[in-house]
Parts: C-alpha cells; sequence; structure tokens
C-alpha cells in the first residue's frame, strides 16, 4: 500500500524520485539528462522534494533518497507542531463569580470552556457547557451560587505549558474525554496563571493547515 504523503507529488516529481532512489547519489544534471530536461526546469521540482524531506542534497555529491516513507515524514511535522502556535485567548472567570454570570460569559464570549481564577489570577477551576447546564437543572438561585461550588477544581485540572506538543495535547483531551486545557505557566509558589487555551477547535486547525501544507 503506498504510504500517505504529506504533499502531492506530480508526475516529474515522482519520477525524479525514482530515479534518484535508483541511481543516488546522483547530480541534478545527471537527473536532468536522464530526463532529456534542462537542468533549471528541474529546479523547481528538486526544491519541493528537497523541502518535503524525500530528497537530500550534498554539495559535490548530489541528491540521494533518505528514506523517509512520507507517513514518516508526517509524524515528524506532527511532532513538531507546538501549543503556542496554535493556542487561543483564555477567558477566564472569578471563583467568586456567580453561575448565572459565567452562563452569560459562556455565551458573549462564544467558548465551550471557561477558566477560574481567584484573587491573586491562579487557576483554581474548569467549567464546561455541561457544568453550567447541571446546575441550571435545580430550582437553585443562580445567581447567588459562585461557580467555585460547581468547578471542577485544583489539582484535578489537566493543563499544560505552551511549550508542549499539539499530539501530547490531542492526546490528554481523549484520555480525559475533555474538549479543552488551560495553558499555563507557573507563577507564584505552586499556582499557575493561565496564558491560554487549547480546544479541539485548535487542534482541528493545525490538522487542516498540515493537509494544505500551510503549517503556522
Ligand atoms: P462538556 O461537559 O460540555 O461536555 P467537557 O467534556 O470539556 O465539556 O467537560 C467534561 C467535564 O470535565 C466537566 O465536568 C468539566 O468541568 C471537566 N473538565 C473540562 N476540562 C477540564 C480540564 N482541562 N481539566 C479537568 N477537568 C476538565
Amino acid at each position: 500500500m503506498e504510504a500517505v504523503r504529506t504533499i502531492e507529488l506530480n508526475k516529474r516529481q515522482e519520477l525524479i524520485l525514482q530515479i534518484v532512489k535508483d541511481n543516488g547519489p546522483i547530480t541534478g544534471e545527471q537527473i536532468a539528462e536522464k530526463l532529456s530536461l534542462t537542468r533549471a526546469t528541474l529546479r523547481p521540482d528538486l526544491a519541493i522534494l528537497t523541502m518535503a524531506g524525500y530528497l537530500d542534497a550534498r554539495p559535490r555529491v548530489g541528491y540521494f533518497y533518505t528514506g523517509k516513507s512520507g507517513t514518516q515524514l508526517l509524524a515528524e511535522r506532527i511532532m513538531k507542531i507546538t501549543v503556542q502556535q496554535y493556542q487561543s485567548i483564555p477567558v477566564v472567570v472569578k471563583d467568586s463569580s456567580s453561575v448565572y454570570d459565567a452562563i452569560c460569559t459562556m455565551f458573549l464570549e462564544d467558548v465551550g470552556t471557561l477558566f477560574v481564577v481567584d484573587q491573586a489570577s491562579a487557576l483554581v477551576g474548569v467549567l464546561s457547557r455541561k457544568d453550567l447546564l447541571r446546575a441550571s437543572i435545580g430550582k437553585q438561585m443562580l445567581e447567588t451560587i459562585p461557580v467555585s461550588i460547581i468547578m471542577t477544581r485544583m489539582p484535578n485540572i489537566t493543563f499544560c505549558f505552551k511549550e508542549d506538543l499539539i499530539i501530547d495535547v490531542a492526546k490528554k483531551l481523549i484520555e480525559k474525554q475533555i474538549d479543552a486545557l488551560p495553558v499555563v505557566k507557573s507563577g507564584e509558589g505552586l499556582k499557575y496563571e493561565v496564558v491560554g487555551r487549547i480546544t479541539k477547535t485548535n487542534i482541528t486547525k493545525a490538522i487542516v493547515d498540515l493537509a494544505n501544507d500551510e503549517l503556522l
């Protein structure tokens, strides 16, 4: 079975790849000769094949096949995408806010997950849509119940740092069956400051960029 390729190669590029596989190391001049084309005509194709990782070029040696399959190259690219490239701005509420205010914030800011912070702006909780729906079912006074009563709280919050890999965040989202992670940085003591938000939507965007060869 043909492996998944990171980019779609045209007929001529496939041909070049085959020539290098069979004859490498081989110079651009020699490849051009085999195809009865000029070196200049081949230059863009060789550049694409080299940039995509299929071929490598050494001065005075020529082009050689890296031996990496499309799947390997794709995996290598995925393993380089970090949280900071795709994170969104976090939406936070204070732990003293009412459930009613949190619901309003969720609608106004158009997000599915809110992060809860204390007086010192440290992360203390997470509120999902279902947390707020659940609290709204009973005959409770939504204007007076603070979100701290219903939120998922530390130390049970799954979070990440901006240097983390998107693929590791994706694994955490699946494993914990949640929609979003707060992106944090270490604050005073053992506290964390919220600096971003990473959601299933951000990860979907990374996949689309990867497919379009437009990684940030
Ligand atoms: P929803 O409840 O709207 O389907 P989630 O699947 O994200 O949204 O949330 C499920 C539960 O997990 C909720 O109770 C929520 O508080 C909690 N939760 C959401 N995100 C996190 C997180 N990053 N860390 C820990 N718990 C979380």
